[in-house]
């Protein structure tokens, strides 16, 4: 049901472009865990965001091959924001630069390799719109981190993705379809989103909406 519900919301939603089908398809066969990027209708949805936002400035925390940060790209041609990518794993850092250099997306997409809350300390400036979408333990430090040094500019949109954990955030036994092997990582992650999504209820200086949309999408803004 929920994959026909998506194909048809895909269906009835803008089309990304020929170059983000393309680097979809190159990431599907060429990674065992592409489902970890985004569908094209999350690729459509960002960019229908980021020119709602008039985003300037863009923060992505986990850019695996390199999907979003095209999405953000594109969007932002008018605004011509920077996008600064956050990737740890050397294989994803590879796979990042090789949608740079072939899309020609350099001049304003700027990969920083290693841990995101090391970089993230080194950020300066501010951001109208970061993308939450690395490892799931690191979401409520992430947040925090970006919340202490006021790195979301004063109208700026966090946007956390997978706050669902396939389910496993909101009871072990909310999805039985779940495959056996991706069990246990899920409930892990499950553990450390229920914390984060209790942080993001209670932290006073910011108002949070939890969307159970895709694998449930988390909207943080500051608090006027
Ligand atoms: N944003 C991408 C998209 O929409 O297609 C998908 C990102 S994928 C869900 C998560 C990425 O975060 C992976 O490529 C992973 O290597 C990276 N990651 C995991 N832990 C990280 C960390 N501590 N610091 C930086 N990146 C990390």
């Amino acid at each position: 049901m929920a994959a026909t519900v998506t194909e048809y919301c895909t269906n009835h939603s803008n089309d990304v472009s020929d170059d983000m089908k393309e680097l979809w398809d190159w990431t599907v066969d060429e990674f065992e865990d592409s489902d970890k990027m985004s569908s094209p209708l999350q690729g459509a949805t960002m960019q229908f965001l980021a020119q709602l936002l008039g985003v300037k400035r863009v923060l992505e925390i986990g850019c695996y091959s390199g999907y979003s940060a095209l999405a953000w790209y594109e969007s932002t041609k008018q605004t011509k924001a920077e996008i600064v990518t956050l990737e740890l794993d050397p294989k994803m850092i590879r796979a990042s630069q090789r949608t740079i250099e072939k899309y020609k997306i350099g001049d304003r997409v700027h990969l920083i390799q290693g841990p995101a809350q090391d970089s993230i300390q080194k950020l300066t400036g501010t951001f109208d719109l970061v993308f939450v979408d690395a490892n799931k333990e690191g979401y409520e430090g992430y947040v925090k981190a970006i919340l202490d040094k006021k790195l979301l500019s004063p109208s700026g949109l966090i946007m956390c993705d997978n706050v669902f954990a396939r389910g496993m955030t909101i009871s072990t036994e909310a999805n039985p379809h779940l495959l056996e092997k991706v069990r246990p990582y899920w409930t892990e992650c499950g553990k450390a989103l229920r914390r984060f999504n209790t942080f993001c209820k209670s932290d006073p200086r910011i108002d949070t909406i939890l969307m159970p949309v895709y694998d449930g999408v988390t909207f943080i803004k500051w608090k006027q």
